[in-house]
């Protein structure tokens, strides 16, 4: 009989392993600069046209390859790395699967050019999926360069899966900056068509930190030193202020490889949680370099996760390494975490008149509240008690807890459409009984049953539809007296440029100079002083959603203004405010559900109820 299994051709089984080991340019780009790094180059140069998606061109310094080894460096399984079992035991080079260069050339048209030392002229390899290729003398420094063009050309699938130019490009900026931060040893220089991204020399760690990261962090870090058990860890962490609202600064390498690990990171902020604000996350870079036999690099074909012999005592060695590094420092300020002022809704200040935002942490006089009169001391005793509640009587009526609860929970502008005689909430409402469970969770009834909402998923698309009226029908925005002036990263610019007009119709006005904006104008809700804030945190939560990539500009800026205000679960609730969400969540219909499609509110009916007691 004959058999049915087949030894794969060749170059489908490279096709395969790209299916793996090149997902995007970002994939292309961490194996070519790993394997400048492993060719023990000091000088890395990488430039890039389209996010990569068209030309991706890596010039390295380092040892090259002769004219022999060229036609084998792109053949599968090929590398100077490791030779035996043993060896991968103990890895001390970024690569060792011989796959990268030849997935590489299997989705894509590859050119290395390449000269050692002792070679008077060098070598050039061209290479196209399905064509032998070709090798012929070619002049070159010392070193080697690869051109990769036009990846996934003949793969259109994959070719339609890459995301647009800015989401592939911050992948590859993000790459850049992990190498560079690994090894500020190396001088690396990153561009794209229009400019240079990054372009450092060797210098200190520290050094390299303030280049990439700027004054601010580097002006706010504590060494880090550790050692036990044979693990080192080298590094520096931030101040709790360098505390951000994205993961985007945080930055672990084990024995000089940029890895990711949940369980570290976990352990590193639990160290920071009393310093911290809820939801915010700490700059650090901290280097482990351990026995590279006691991790298995090999566990997944980009690298990026690794398996420790002993995670436990990593995890505690960590926790015990950044608490010592911030303990030396003495100067650890208590910042009073929003979560801790949200504990106390509505607490007063010393001064009566004084409320606290829960959204944005600011405390709010009372002047500042639109459509009041007489102090909020006036207020709180026209609250009815529920015995004598007389909605019916017609007096003007609407109480400070109400505006407050509204104004925090959806902006300033939320209350000025109502008339100052129309309550807010309807007589039904007002009498509802509302309770939260969990700080997570609003629970009420109605005559058919019981409504259980979830906080948070609500809020989020309430905020959510609340920016998609003001992007698409009424503009709020208030012009600042004073234009603020704000220095943005590349990403960040990049960002700006391209939702410009959208950013204007949701209440920005800004201009831009070289690598800066200059806001002269911001969307209603966002209090004074606060301006650099949202529009870096807006564009922080643009960056990081990966999931509303695909969306239209006003919907990108929607979400993330939903995203980055909404009220967390595990926040303590006033009635006021659970009535608030309960009565705009009542508007939505019969099964509400977010902008990430998740349910708002589940009910039981009174007939279920019934039934499951009775029988
Ligand atoms: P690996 O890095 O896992 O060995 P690659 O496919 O990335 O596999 O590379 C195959 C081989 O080609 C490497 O082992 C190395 O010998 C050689 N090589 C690749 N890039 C370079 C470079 N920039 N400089 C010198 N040699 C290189
Ligand atoms: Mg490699």
């Amino acid at each position: 009989m004959e058999s049915i299994i087949k030894l794969l051709p060749e170059f489908l089984a490279n096709q395969i392993a790209a299916g793996e080991v090149v997902q995007r340019p970002e994939s292309v780009i961490k194996e070519l600069v790993e394997n400048a790094i492993d060719a023990g180059a000091t000088s890395i140069a990488v430039v890039i046209h389209q996010a990569g998606k068209s030309l991706m061109h890596i010039i390295d310094n380092g040892k090259g390859m002769s004219p022999e080894d060229l036609p084998l460096a792109i053949k599968r399984h090929a590398t100077s790395k490791i030779a035996s079992v043993d060896d991968l035991h103990r890895i001390m080079t970024l690569g060792f699967r011989g796959e990268a260069l030849a997935s590489i050339s299997a989705v894509a048209l590859l050119e290395i050019r390449s000269k050692q030392s002792n070679q008077d002229i060098g070598y050039r390899l061209l290479a196209e999926p399905l064509k032998p290729e070709t090798i012929e003398p070619f002049h070159c420094d010392k070193g080697t360069q690869v051109i990769v063009k036009n990846l996934f050309f003949n793969v259109p699938a994959r070719k339609k899966f890459l995301r647009s130019t800015i989401t592939e490009f911050r992948h590859i900026s993000e790459t850049m900056i992990k190498f560079a931060l690994a090894r500020p040893d190396i001088r690396f220089s990153f561009s794209d068509e229009k400019s240079a991204i990054i372009d450092v020399h060797p210098e200190s760690l520290q050094e390299r930190i303030r280049s990439l990261c700027g004054n601010a962090i580097a002006d706010a870090l504590h060494e880090l030193h550790f050692e036990r058990d044979g693990i080192i860890l080298n590094g520096y962490v931030g101040n709790p202020s360098t505390a951000q609202h994205t993961r985007g600064n945080q930055y672990l390498f084990l024995n000089g490889r940029a890895i990711v690990s949940r369980s570290l990171n976990f352990a590193i902020s639990q160290v920071y949680e009393p310093f911290i604000a809820k939801n915010t996350f700490p700059f650090f870079v901290i280097n482990i370099s351990v026995n590279p036999e006691s991790v298995d690099v090999n566990i997944h074909p980009q690298k990026h996760e690794v398996k420790f012999d002993n995670e436990r005592a990593l995890f505690s060695i960590i926790q015990e390494a950044t608490l010592k590094a911030l303990n030396t420092a003495h100067d650890i300020p208590v910042i009073t975490s929003p979560e801790f002022i949200a504990q106390q809704p509505f607490a007063s200040f010393g001064n009566n008149n004084e409320l606290v935002n829960r959204v944005t942490g600011e405390i709010i006089s009372p002047s500042s509240s639109k459509n009041t009169s007489g102090s909020s001391s006036d207020f709180r005793q026209q609250i009815p008690s529920s015995k004598h509640s007389e909605w019916n009587s017609k007096k003007p009526f609407i109480s400070q807890q109400e505006i407050s609860a509204y104004e925090a929970l959806f902006g300033k502008n939320s209350t000025q459409d109502n008339d100052v005689t129309t309550p807010l909430f309807t007589p039904e409402e007002q009498s509802l009984s509302v309770s939260q469970i969990h700080n997570s969770y609003i629970v009420y009834q109605s005559a058919d049953g019981l409504y259980i909402i979830d906080q948070h998923n609500a809020h989020v698309r309430i905020l959510y539809d609340k920016a998609i009226q003001s992007l698409t029908r009424e503009k709020n925005t208030q012009e600042l007296l004073f234009p603020v002036t704000v220095p943005l990263t590349t990403t960040e610019k990049m960002l700006a440029e391209e939702l410009y007009e959208n950013l204007l119709d949701f209440g920005f006005s800004f201009s831009f100079d070289n690598n800066t904006v200059i806001i002269t104008a911001v969307p209603s809700h966002v209090p004074h002083g606060k301006e650099e804030q949202e529009l870096k945190k807006l564009l922080a939560h643009i960056e990081e959603d990966i999931s509303s990539a695909q969306l239209d500009a006003q919907r990108k800026i929607a979400l993330a203004y939903a995203r980055s205000h909404a009220i967390s679960s595990g926040t303590v609730l006033s009635q006021e405010e659970m009535k608030a969400i309960v009565h705009e969540v009542e508007k939505m219909g019969k099964k509400p559900i977010n902008p990430y499609g998740k349910p708002i509110m589940m009910s039981i009916s009174l007939e279920d109820f019934i039934r499951t007691f009775r029988n």
